[in-house]
């Protein structure tokens, strides 16, 4: 499914069911998870729940049955990718660029800007994933509060897709030299892991994610569907920008299934538009027209996957309707997000916990180090092949 669009399958994937089950049952080892926004509204299709079901609480009850000693949402990181991100878009909006701010949280995405534009890469923006970024704080914050060494701690991920596995092993991603997600495990692996439990499932009482990093809001959840990481970014933004409390923090024209859609936001007098285009595709079309000066965005959200991470190639097959499937799972999460009673990332908590004992402020000093990365050119020739077109066009005039 995954292999025929995305930029990273040409990696040999591999499962890595059999890497968690060593890391629970050694007695050595701390293991944390944390698990992706997409995943909650899938995993119960596996067990005969509906697509769009959301069972965060059942998959966190299967996790600790199997022995992870913690178990964390990713919906908090994603909170914390929407304030560090955001907070550098509204720098770019107060310093006049680069602009589009390309959003960054989709690696396959991140794979092809860095071997086919990289005359966009400053554009992307350095804010790490939320996968990333939980990664990070759990080498370095959580370790600290359980006491645990870096060879201790096992971090391990369960993530919508296989270009997951791939972020993680990127150097750049490390602390003290060691990976800071250890173990990615797909939704499908760990429908796997859980069945390999005899777990039933479907009669499992929900519980609760571990504090203090326990709770993603509204905004962190529709990370896992397209649009969403626009959306969670105007909520910060807006704020941000103009002063005043956002109080419809819907914004329902960066929602659906088309494949490009288009919003212009008013921040009390300055207009910011806004682009958002899943599936590779779509964005080849829209970057040339950005390029040719036909279109201009002060943002872009990019997702390879059709409906983004709810589309992922490591989900559980959307059988037998795809689309209404993906449609299901849309509404799972944005219901999650209507029934949150926190919608908006800034007013987190648990980051204002974490912000208060650790990062200080968003794009602090520790926090640039910590949570936000920096990309490169995959193909030197295409730079090479850029110069010498660019060198032309000047010729022309
Ligand atoms: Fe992975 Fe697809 Fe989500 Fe990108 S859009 S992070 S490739 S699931």
């Amino acid at each position: 499914q995954c292999s025929v669009r995305c930029p990273t399958a040409a990696l040999i994937v591999k499962s890595e069911v059999n890497k968690a089950w060593e890391a629970v049952l050694d007695p050595e080892k701390f293991v944390v998870a944390q698990i992706a926004p997409a995943v909650r509204v899938a995993v119960g299709e596996a067990f005969g729940l509906e697509p769009g079901e959301i069972s965060t609480g059942k998959i966190a009850a299967a996790l600790k049955k199997i022995g992870f000693d913690r178990v964390f949402d990713t919906a908090f990181s994603a909170d914390l990718t929407t304030v560090e991100e955001a907070e550098e878009f509204f720098k770019r909006l107060t310093k006049g660029g680069p602009f589009p701010h390309f959003t960054s949280c989709c690696p396959s995405w991140v794979v092809y800007a860095e071997r086919n534009y990289p005359f966009y890469l400053n554009n992307l923006s350095s804010a790490r994933s939320p996968q990333q970024m939980f990664g990070a704080v759990i080498k370095n914050f959580v370790a600290k509060v359980e006491n645990k060494t870096l060879d201790e701690i096992v971090s391990v991920s369960i993530m919508p897709c296989t270009a997951k596995k791939f972020e993680a092993r990127r150097p750049e991603f490390q602390t003290e030299g060691k990976p800071d997600v250890d173990i990615v495990m797909t939704a499908q692996e760990i429908i796997k892991m859980i069945k390999s439990a005899n777990i039933d499932f479907k009669e499992l009482d929900p519980v609760p994610f571990d504090v203090p990093l326990g709770l993603g809001t509204g905004a962190g959840v529709i990370f896992g569907v397209t649009g969403g990481v626009s959306e969670a970014v105007l909520r910060y933004a807006y704020e941000r920008l103009t002063g005043k409390e956002l109080k419809n923090v819907e914004f329902n024209g960066v929602r659906g299934f088309d494949s490009l859609r288009e919003v212009e936001v008013d921040f009390d007098g300055r207009t910011v538009k806004v682009a958002v285009v899943h599936g590779l595709a779509n964005l080849q079309r829209l970057v040339k027209e950005i390029r040719e000066g036909k279109r201009y965005y002060d943002l872009v959200e990019v997702m390879n996957c059709p409906g983004g991470c709810i589309g992922g190639g490591g989900m559980p097959l959307a059988h037998p309707n795809r689309e209404l499937t993906l449609r299901k799972r849309a509404q799972g999460l944005y219901n999650a997000d209507r029934m949150s009673t926190i919608r908006k990332a800034q007013d987190n908590p648990s980051l204002k916990y974490l912000y208060e004992k650790w990062l200080e402020k968003p794009n602090s000093e520790e926090a640039e180090k910590v949570l936000h990365t920096s990309y490169h050119s995959r193909r030197r020739i295409s730079q090479e092949f850029i110069r010498i077109q660019e060198a032309k066009e000047s010729q022309k005039i």
